[in-house]
């Protein structure tokens, strides 16, 4: 496999450790050498494309004052970090840079974003789910450079690849017998380290990666959430399994003793939710997956940074061994990078963990934007500037992603709508169901970047509202297994669903569902164009492609039949918009809740 192997890495650092540790002692020997050397971590997670300030909701954050203040954008991201970074830093991440982002990124396969992180001296990532969302060899791709096999290079030319490590300690090729980077890159003599990943499996992505810092080694252990299978488009990861989290990050932190490094980080891709409003510091992490992780994983691993969950907190919790350890995670879409200090011991090369201290900064827009970040971003602005400012529609007010006490949003609908409207002809589509969590900025009145406060919406608007670019299919169920989907919405099914998400249902489809009766039983009185729908009939339902392959722990989408493939949804959307503007937000009055 690749030279950058991270493996390899470790290796080396384990070979050369004892000649980097003589150099660092100073010439004059009556001096004692210090007993510790300090390290600062910087850490941002699900930064999600959002190279531009992201706005609405998406760009304000609650601050350690209890104060909402706007945050974010790549250029103060970099001024936040220049400004906090010191000569001991290394840039970390915890997946989702990449994946669900605004069209500035997205049309460029998100290679913006990536050279971003290059600049911001981004050293190692966990891969989130979203860095799976174009497949496996996208991710290949984008870590090892090359050009888009479909679309080409990029404006800047050739892509290089990430100059960061990705890492991803629980994702494992399906095949045992597939060739691996990660394998290959060890010495024969290496036979104990060689031993226990051939017991384990077979690494699709470098589990590890070690970086040295004031002369002693600091390794990462890359972790991603284990459900990613149930919300990343099948095709792409036909080969992968996502293995237990804690299972696979007490086999990289083997790996890692192995090879005598001590000081073990884990950036894992999966967290909890807190309580609203709370300050970023705040710990008041519902105790969930992520917390499961930070409790389990061995208690070499000194640290757990956290993301996925979009929330910001700071958390101590208990290792095996009883000693505290710092959990974390720095909300979403660059609004706050976390800053971990600590102290490694240089004999034992060991955090010591008493040292630690973590502070999680929200990256106010009060400061001045990096000048250089500043320009490149303009510079892809430019590039995406006639497509993203071109107005394909306008709407009336706000068009907002904020569920309504059914699980309904007036942009869930809307888009449900203009679904429905894209693959009625050719498709034969009856009805349209929307997943809740493909539905990602709301539309916002006044901050068309073209068309200041006049309801314009633009290309790249609408793109940021669900900026998937899935492919709208339709296909037959009977009004059983249409039942049986709209069950499958809520907990306690055998689908495991983790949490309740409602589908969007286009305007002609309406139906009861019950808080309090049973699994199964949930779901009533549904309704098309007023019909009331048996059992037995069939029905054509549009959806998109991630929902139709069973995404989100919708199986039962995937015993529907007569499989036929429309336009991009993006492309729905937008003509939908054209054809129906001014839009208003349409009532979420298409399902009805009872107790
Ligand atoms: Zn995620």
């Amino acid at each position: 496999m690749t030279s950058r192997s991270l493996l390899r890495l470790a290796l080396a650092g384990a070979v050369t450790s004892g000649a980097v540790l003589l150099a660092t002692l100073p010439a004059d020997a009556s001096k004692a050498p210090p007993s510790t050397v300090p390290v600062r971590l910087l850490a941002l997670n699900d930064f999600h494309g959002h190279l531009e300030p992201p706005t609405g909701s998406s760009g304000r954050m609650v601050d350690e004052h209890g104060q909402t203040v706007d945050a974010g954008g790549a250029a103060y991201v970099a001024a936040h970090m220049k400004a906090l970074a010191d000569p001991n830093t290394i840039a970390v991440a915890q997946g989702d840079l990449i994946g669900a982002t605004p069209l500035i990124s997205a049309a460029y396969h998100d290679e913006p974003s990536i050279e971003f992180m290059d600049k911001l001296g981004l050293k190692v990532a966990a891969v989130g789910n979203h860095e799976f969302d174009e497949g496996y060899a996208e991710l290949r791709r984008i870590m090892d450079g090359g050009c888009h096999p479909v679309d080409g290079c990029s404006p800047a030319g050739e892509w290089k690849g990430a100059k960061f490590d990705y890492v991803g300690a629980n994702v494992l090729f399906k095949n045992p017998n597939e060739k691996t980077d990660a394998l290959s890159a060890l010495g024969a003599k290496q036979s104990e380290v060689k031993q226990l990943l051939a017991d384990w499996g077979v690494p699709a992505l470098p589990p590890v990666s070690v970086k040295w810092m004031n002369g002693v080694p600091i390794g990462f252990i890359g972790l991603v959430t284990q459900t990613t299978p149930s919300i990343v488009t099948t095709e792409g990861i036909k080969d992968l399994k996502f293995v237990d989290e804690v299972k696979a990050a007490n086999v990289a932190s083997k790996l890692l003793k192995l090879v005598g490094v001590k000081a073990q980080v884990v950036l894992v891709h999966e967290g909890d939710q807190v309580t609203t409003g709370q300050s970023p510091d705040a710990c008041s992490a519902i105790p969930g997956v992520g917390n499961r992780i930070a409790t389990q994983v061995d208690a070499e691993v000194d640290l757990v940074l956290s993301g996925h969950s979009h929330q910001a907190y700071l958390c101590k919790v208990k290792d095996p061994a009883g000693n505290d350890r710092v959990y974390s995670q720095g909300g979403s879409f660059g609004r706050v990078i976390t800053q971990v200090d600590m102290n490694v011991n240089v004999r034992t090369r060991d955090i010591e963990r008493a040292s630690v201290v973590a502070d999680n900064h929200v990256v106010t827009r009060t400061v001045a934007p990096d000048p250089e970040i500043s320009a490149f971003v303009q510079t892809w602005k430019n590039r995406v500037g006639p497509v993203a400012n071109k107005p394909v529609g306008t709407i009336t007010t706000d068009v907002a992603n904020m569920a309504a006490p059914s699980g309904e949003t007036p942009l869930g609908d809307l888009i449900a709508d203009a679904q429905l409207a894209a693959t009625k002809t050719g498709g034969n589509a009856q009805i349209a169901l929307m997943n809740p969590g493909g539905v990602r900025e709301p539309l916002t009145y006044a901050t068309s970047p073209a068309n200041e406060g006049d309801g314009v919406v633009t290309y790249g608007e609408a793109f940021a509202t669900q900026p998937f670019n899935n492919l709208m299919q339709v296909v037959t169920l009977t009004g059983a297994q249409l039942k049986t989907v709209l069950e499958q919405q809520f907990t306690g099914g055998p689908n495991n669903q983790a949490f309740t998400k409602i589908l969007q249902p286009s305007a002609n489809f309406t139906y009861t569902y019950s808080r309090s009766a049973a699994w199964g039983s949930k779901v009533s009185n549904m309704k098309i164009d007023g019909v009331p729908v048996t059992d037995a009939q069939t029905i054509r339902v549009a959806a998109n492609n991630f929902l139709v392959g069973g995404g989100d722990a919708f199986v039962a989408f995937r015993d529907g039949t007569e499989l036929w493939s429309g336009p991009l949804d993006i492309d729905a959307f937008v003509d939908y918009l054209g054809a129906n503007s001014p839009t208003a937000p349409p009532a979420t009055n298409r399902i009805t809740v009872i107790d």
